[in-house]
């Protein structure tokens, strides 16, 4: 069996995110990558976490994306509350969701297999400070190379954050 080491390293003080330069106190180390040393924000958290892409993870890989998976939930909460379950759910069974079509990924109709990978899909149990339940849907994208979040049948991931921008 190979073994897939992957370190995520919650670090101080803050370094901008790999790619929007939000400051980040996390970190992916990917072997499969060169030894990446890739400080990654919230939303682009998966970006060089190889272990979402394994046929059968293992424990430690679930849990390391479920950190990042709740990490991305709950940063318009800073980090407050606690995401309760996360399970694997395929994209299409999302309301709302829309797989993007060949023109949007500038590939031909016959090429879309081959050169877009599926995106990745979960559904999310959480709780928010005060203990009010909620239930969304999280969406990685290959092609963004970022998380979304669909609640009550849309994506309101630009929502989402600036309403954490002015709480
Ligand atoms: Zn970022």
């Amino acid at each position: 069996m190979k073994e897939y080491p992957l370190t995520i390293v919650v670090f101080s003080p803050e370094l901008p995110c790999i790619t929007c330069e939000t400051l980040t106190n996390v970190l992916v180390i990917n072997p499969e990558f060169g030894n990446a040393f890739a400080p990654v924000c919230p939303l682009h958290g998966l970006l060089y976490y190889g272990g979402s892409a394994l046929d059968t993870p293992e424990g430690h890989h679930l849990e390391q994306q479920q950190f990042l998976i709740s990490r991305f939930v709950l940063s318009p909460y800073q980090q407050t509350g606690r995401v309760v379950l996360v399970w694997k759910v395929p994209p299409e069974s999302i309301p709302g969701y829309r797989a993007p079509s060949a023109a949007e990924l500038g590939v031909r109709e016959e090429h879309v297999a081959r050169q877009h990978l599926e995106d990745l899909a979960w559904s999310v149990c959480y709780e928010v400070a005060g203990g009010e339940h909620r239930q969304c849907h999280v969406v990685w994208s290959w092609d963004d190379l970022e998380f979304a979040l669909y609640e009550g049948g849309r994506d309101v991931t630009a929502e989402r954050s600036e309403q954490a921008s002015v709480s």
